[in-house]
């Protein structure tokens, strides 16, 4: 079973989605979106052309001229593969203003749907509402934000690199806030959606509370 179904997982940074929904997918048998790495390797290219997040002919321009590609490991932007980079602190702390922007959402709408075509479990803001609207399960996923942000900070230390959690924890609520209140695709939850809140679970426990409801949908 699963190969055509689409399932959304959307909520706020650090919840967790990346993690549950490569689970589920992998449980599924089902291809794995990453949304968020799409707006980050824009974010990337853009920082480095020093084109502002706001909209204009050389962002449009630059949009147009862009080539991203979705490998099975990550992204690359021009061929060249930015998975690691888009992940840096940098990114973390420019994406949301790029990804405000309508032109750039609208941008990326068809190479996302196209991911989606022989089933998908997709990780973001706006699957649910606005990408694949018409999605066979949609979740919503969140965690109070000082879990995230520890969670965050412990992904950081085990990597090696060094961090704040005070400035995680304001990250992650910037991010949050920048991300509810934009005016295209803000993040909130589906209509028909089901709410999970992982405080208290860890990502074993979500994704298979995830994969029972896929696996009752018949
Ligand atoms: O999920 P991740 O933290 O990698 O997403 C990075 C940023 O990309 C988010 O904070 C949000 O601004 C943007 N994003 C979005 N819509 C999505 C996925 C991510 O606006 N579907």
């Amino acid at each position: 079973m699963g190969k055509e179904l689409v399932i959304t997982i959307d909520g706020p940074a650090g919840a967790g989605k990346s993690t549950v929904a490569k689970k589920v997918a992998a449980e599924l048998g089902v291809p794995y979106l990453d949304s968020g790495a799409i707006y980050r390797a824009i974010t990337w290219y853009m920082l480095r052309a020093g084109i502002p997040a706001e909209e204009s002919g050389v962002l449009e321009a630059a949009l147009g001229s862009l080539l991203l590609e979705i490998t099975k490991n990550g992204i690359s932007v021009n061929g060249r593969d930015v998975s690691k980079e888009i992940r840096m602190p940098e990114i973390d702390k420019n994406v949301s203003p790029y990804s405000a922007l309508k032109i750039v959402r609208n941008s990326i709408l068809g190479i996302q749907r196209a991911q989606g075509k022989n089933g998908v479990v997709a990780d973001g803001r706006d699957m649910g509402t606005v990408v694949y609207p018409d999605a066979d399960l949609k979740i919503f996923l969140t965690a109070d934000a000082e879990e995230r942000a520890k969670r965050r900070y412990e992904e950081r230390i085990a990597k090696g690199e060094t961090a704040d959690y005070g400035q995680i924890l304001e990250q992650v609520r910037a991010r949050d806030e920048y991300d509810m209140n934009r005016e295209t695709a803000p993040l909130r939850p589906a209509e028909n959606c089901v709410i999970i809140d992982s405080t208290q679970m860890n990502a074993d426990e979500a994704a298979s509370a995830i994969t029972q409801l896929a696996r009752s949908l018949g």
